[in-house]
Formats: structure tokens, sequence, C-alpha cells
């Protein structure tokens, strides 16, 4: 049976984690059946949550923890002030967990290892301290970094000011003029832009390191638990294609696809428009097909060795699959060797292989299926 190790319970984290849930789960409905909310209450939520999500997705991770991109200080400032609004810890601290994240994944050294199961990555490795505790030793370029090292001294007040303090004083200040009561203004602020937002977008975050490595497909690599999930993606601001994200990992870009779901990407990418941030680090498409077809090789090799492994099996039907495979391994092979050679590749050409790796793969599940009928 599960036993909570009390000797290992990190009392402040928890203490914090649980009495803002409680606030969002039980106050916030109650202040809004007695309330309701008004558009300024509602936008100060919007604007805030938009703001640290962003700020976490895009300063957080993709530039500092990956270095996806260069910003300029403004864009450093606004994402290391919101982010700090999420009290998810500096972002020194978050970006040495992460790293460490990437470089273990799945493995002891990972903090939030999702085989140590899912309530472990979601929230267990926050809840319980770390035996030994790990040195933040992998963050050295962000030492270097005087707005890092500024937002890591001062973190928790920039968190209470800006993240709590400054909701409650704006519906304070909003229902005084408006000459409604002031206290439930302030009462608002803090419990729905403040406390229920926070909790919103943790577990938002949460939601990464545990449904990101528990649900959705794996086009890209099967080496790591990390899956793509539009779902995923679209209640995380694009986060959801963690697959993706663990094998290109400094990609600017999570959802890679066109209609993929990802305002991060899109936020910064508006961004170099604006001269804001520059420097987009972006995987060529031929390398991100390789990866594909190479996913998809390895999945017609399997259903060769399944079909093969079956009682009985039909030797017409496994010699079909054979040949099949072996073309998507040729398919492979052949735009491997042009990557090795860094021979240029049409949009044309790359959507050729694509279409026939894809064609070799639905003739594949076909033949399987008249097989097993
Ligand atoms: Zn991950
Ligand atoms: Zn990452």
């Amino acid at each position: 049976m599960f036993r909570i190790p009390y000797d290992r319970v990190n009392w402040i984290t928890s203490s914090f984690l649980i009495g803002t849930a409680l606030i969002a789960l039980i106050g916030a409905p109650i202040y809004l059946f007695h309330y309701g909310i008004d558009w300024f209450q509602f936008s100060m939520f919007f604007f805030y949550l938009c703001a640290t999500m962003m700020s976490i997705t895009v300063g957080y991770h993709r530039l500092f923890s990956h270095l996806s991109f260069k910003a300029k200080a403004p864009v450093k400032f606004f994402t290391l002030i919101f982010g700090a609004c999420a009290f998810e810890n500096s972002a020194l601290n978050w970006c040495s967990d992460h790293r460490r994240h990437h470089k273990h994944v799945d493995h002891d050294e990972d903090p939030y290892d999702i085989s140590k199961g899912f309530f472990w990555a979601h929230i267990g490795w926050l809840l319980f301290k770390l035996d030994p505790e790990t040195p933040v030793d992998n963050v050295a370029d962000l030492r270097k970094d005087k707005l890092v090292m500024w937002q890591h001294k001062y973190t928790h007040w920039i968190a209470l000011v800006v993240g709590l303090i400054i909701p409650s004083a704006l519906g304070y200040g909003y229902n005084s003029l408006m000459g409604l009561n002031p206290m439930q203004g302030a009462l608002g602020g803090f419990m729905i832009a403040g406390v229920t937002r926070i909790v919103i977008a943790q577990h938002c975050t949460f939601f990464i390191n545990s449904l990101c490595h528990t649900v959705g497909k794996q086009p890209y690599s099967t080496k790591h638990s990390a899956r793509d999930s539009a779902i995923m993606a679209f209640l995380t601001f694009g986060e959801g294609y963690h697959n993706y994200h663990h094998e290109f990992q400094h990609d600017y870009r999570n959802g890679v696809k066109k209609w993929q779901w990802d305002p991060s990407k899109w936020t910064i990418w508006t961004l170099s428009k604006l001269g804001l941030v520059e420097g987009l680090r972006r995987v060529p498409d031929s390398k991100i097909l390789l990866a594909e077809i190479g996913e998809a090789k390895r999945h017609a090799q399997q259903r060769v060795h399944e079909i093969q492994a079956t009682h009985g099996y039909c030797q017409r039907t496994a010699e079909m699959l054979t040949q099949l495979s072996e073309k998507i391994s040729a398919n492979y092979h052949e735009l491997e060797q042009a990557v090795a050679d860094r021979v240029q590749l049409s949009r044309e050409a790359l959507q050729n292989w694509q279409d026939e790796t894809r064609a070799l793969m639905r003739e594949m599940s076909k033949v399987a299926k008249m097989a097993a009928a």
C-alpha cells in the first residue's frame, strides 16, 4: 500500500500547491456564485494566464532552457517577470531541472521521470524532496546573464507582488472607480487572476511532464516516452508536440507542421519580425522527414516480425509484407544518404518521399488486415 514518506515531504511547496488548489477549487467557485465575474476581472484573468503560460513556454522553456533563439532585453525581462508569476521557481532552477530531464529522460536522474509513475512526473517530484538534492551545475551560460541572476535572487518577491498583489490592487482600484465594493474587487483579483490562474498555469505545465509522456503518438522516435498530441498542444500553448520536441530540442518550434497548434512558435516568429528576437533555430525538413521515415521503417519491420512469430503464418502475406517493408527501408537509406551528402533537396522531392512512404505504410496495413480477416 502507498505510504506517505513524511520525512521527505517538501512542506513549503506542498502547502502552497495544496492551498492554492483548494482556493481555486472551493474559494473561487463560491466567489463566482456570489458575485459573478465582470469583463474587467475576466480580462485580467485572461491576460495573466496568457502572459504566465507564454513566459514559461517561450521564455523559461524555449529561450532559457534550450537556447532555441536569441532575445533582446525586453523579451527576457517580460518572460522573467511573468515566468516568476507562475510560482514555478526561478528560470535558473527551472532550466537546470529541465535540461536534466532531457539529458536523462525516463531514467533515474530525470527529475520528473515518467517511469516512476504518472503522479510522480506530474507533481510527486515537487511534493517530496529528491534524495540527495541535485546540484544546479548545468546552467553556467545562464549564470552569466545579469537579468536571469536578478530574477533568481528576487523570484519569490516578483511572484508575490506581480502575480498576486497587483491583480488584487487592480481589482480594488477598478471597483473603487466604478462605485462598487472595492474589497470584493480585490478578493476577485486575488482569487481569479491570482490564485486560480496560478493553479491552471501550473497544472498545464505539469501536464507536459506527465500526460505528454503518456498520451499521444510517437512519429519521430520511440527511443523515449515523449508523445505528440493535439489536445495536449491546445492545453499547453503548443508544447504538446513533445515527441518532436524531445527529438529536436533546439528547434524553436514544437508543432513543426504548418497546421499544428503552437501559439508559442507563432509568438516567437512574430517577435522576430518585430526585431525583438533573432537567430531562430530550425531543424532542416530533410532531417525531420528522415526521423519520420526511420520510425515508419521500424514499424514495418516490427510488423513483419510479428506476422512471422504467429503460429502457422501465411507465407504469401509474410512475403508481401517483407517486400513492402524492404521498399520503406530502401526509401529511408536513400534519404539518409542524401542527407549525409548534404544534397539540396527540393520541397517536392521531400514531399514525394513522404507520400511514397505513407502509401507503402497504408499498403502494409491493408495486407495485414486482409490476412487477419
Ligand atoms: Zn519531456
Ligand atoms: Zn524541453
